[in-house]
């Protein structure tokens, strides 16, 4: 299922985090040496180039920046998810990731809105596995 990622290298760069998700953890790269907060992943700090990196637990509470919610026209492979929607989420120390966004109460997302806070809601395990995504959805 990860074939494509391991096949590029990708996945002991982002193992880590989707891992953490299998967990129904959140987590974010961290510099050991500038002490600063690095999403997404990558090989070097991009605030003072230090390979010293690890994974941290992130905030599960963040803001959501913007959102778009897709009703047609996915991207190859996306149509049995129609609709669903995806969202900028700003946490705290300055690291920000997309995610999708569970459907609130009337099954739709007309009860977001940017700049709202917006708290991480893991996907169960099926779903992580099928698409390794952070979930975000209303505060309770
Ligand atoms: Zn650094």
């Amino acid at each position: 299922m990860t074939g494509t990622i391991e096949a590029t290298g990708m996945h002991a760069l982002t193992g880590p985090f989707h891992e953490a998700l299998r967990r129904g953890e959140l987590v974010v790269q961290h510099c050991k040496a500038c002490d600063r907060n690095i999403m997404y992943p990558r090989h070097l700090c991009p605030f003072c180039y230090a390979d010293d990196l690890d994974f941290v637990a992130a905030p599960t509470t963040g803001v959501l920046h913007s959102f778009a919610v897709h009703r047609v026209g996915s991207p190859t492979g996306f149509e049995d998810d129609l609709p669903y929607a995806v969202g900028v989420v700003q946490l705290p120390g300055d690291v920000q990731l997309l995610a999708r966004l569970w459907p609130d109460a009337d099954g739709g997302w007309d009860a977001y809105t940017c700049d709202a806070e917006i708290v991480f809601r893991p996907a169960d395990a099926a779903e992580t596995e099928r698409r390794p995504v952070a979930w975000f959805g209303l505060p309770d």
